[in-house]
């Protein structure tokens, strides 16, 4: 019996440029290609619309199917929403009110060479935290991402968060060019796993796999076959791969079968 494997995908930087749509070429080989080998999922840390706007509007459902939002956080499969919960139940009024003050208050002491608007954006399940602002241009972004390289300012901000509270039970986690995000433990990417059942391989394909990144806990998962890509391009080869190894294998299991026949 071949397995019954899905192949799940993180969005920004592993079948989109960050922020940007995907590209036909790259939509048409997961529709056209890896769907007809296995189930296919896409987990983001973005609000749903966002994800919806990169990845075919309302066709998402239809493409993909399990789509999960916020790390899972908001989650349809076959475009029927499943049981999620909230941040604001999770930490309480009171400290996520310290935690916003705390926060704007420290970005309205940093000096940049630009800012722009929208420093917090409240989601259901992640406070995505943005120095800059999360209204840049794709240039400004990528202006800001090379500053941040050289002068470590979401680092540093993650660093006050945690000493100025350490006790929210928080995870922090550097995605994304311009921002970072903040979940309650155990509500980075893992979380949608809770929402896949019936497969014997869940393979996992992101870009931010290292530690910190908002890749790391899912990539790491036992529950996962993680994939280490570099970029779209990265994803589609290393899908290659794995439907060759597939082929390969039920190939195998196909003459063992009939070599059991003969004998
Ligand atoms: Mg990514």
């Amino acid at each position: 019996m071949s397995k019954k494997i899905i192949c799940l995908f993180d969005v920004d930087g592993t079948i989109t440029e960050p922020q940007q749509p995907i590209t036909p070429s790259v939509e048409k080989f997961l529709y056209e290609t890896v769907k007809k080998e296995f189930d296919i999922a896409v987990v983001g840390g973005s609000m749903l619309w966002k994800i919806q706007e990169q990845l075919g509007g309302e066709h998402i459902f239809e493409k993909y199917k399990y789509v999960f939002a916020e790390n899972g956080l908001v989650a349809f499969k076959h475009g029927n929403a499943l049981p999620s919960q909230s941040i604001q139940n999770m930490l309480g009024e009171d400290s996520l009110q310290d935690f916003i003050n705390f926060s704007l208050r420290y970005i309205s002491e940093l000096k940049l060479p630009f800012k722009r608007g929208t420093f917090i954006e409240f989601r259901k399940g992640i406070i995505n935290v943005s120095p800059v602002g999360r209204n840049c241009t794709k240039k400004e972004r990528e202006q800001f991402n090379e500053y941040d390289n050289e002068h470590h300012i979401r680092e540093k901000f993650i660093q006050a968060l945690k000493k100025e509270f350490p006790d929210l039970g928080l995870i922090y986690s550097i995605g994304g060019q311009i921002s970072f995000d903040v979940f309650p433990i155990g509500w980075d990417k893992t979380y949608c796993l809770r929402h896949i059942q019936g497969y014997d391989e869940i393979h996992f394909f992101g870009d931010k796999t290292i530690e910190g990144g908002n890749d790391y806990e899912i990539y790491e998962s036992d529950l996962t076959i993680g994939h280490r890509v570099t970029g779209p391009k990265d994803t589609v080869n290393q899908l290659n791969v794995l439907l060759t190894l597939v082929k390969e294998n039920r190939e195998k299991e196909q003459s063992n079968v009939s070599m059991q026949c003969v004998l």
